[in-house]
């Protein structure tokens, strides 16, 4: 891929004004079978710690922070 190739997916797959916190974000890059690999990490009721690690040697960026208020509701994500 070239690198304006690269720039434009960049921009492609920018959420500027996302009504969803970076949790939801990250979650949102990664494939449907990481999405569901995470969904079923949570479920299996793994620390927040473990998954961020988890997260983190694949290269995937996010933060303790951001998992946090994501699974405690404290983020901007609209609450129903
Ligand atoms: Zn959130």
């Amino acid at each position: 891929m070239s690198l304006s190739d690269r720039l434009k997916e960049l921009n492609r797959t920018k959420k500027p004004n996302s009504i969803y916190c970076a949790y939801i974000v990250m979650y949102e890059s990664l494939s449907p079978t990481d999405q569901k690999a995470l969904d079923e990490a949570w479920a299996q009721g793994h620390s927040n710690h473990t998954i961020l690690s988890a997260l983190r040697a694949e290269g995937i960026k996010t933060s303790n922070e951001s998992i946090r208020a994501h699974r405690k509701r404290f983020c901007k994500c609209p609450k129903d």
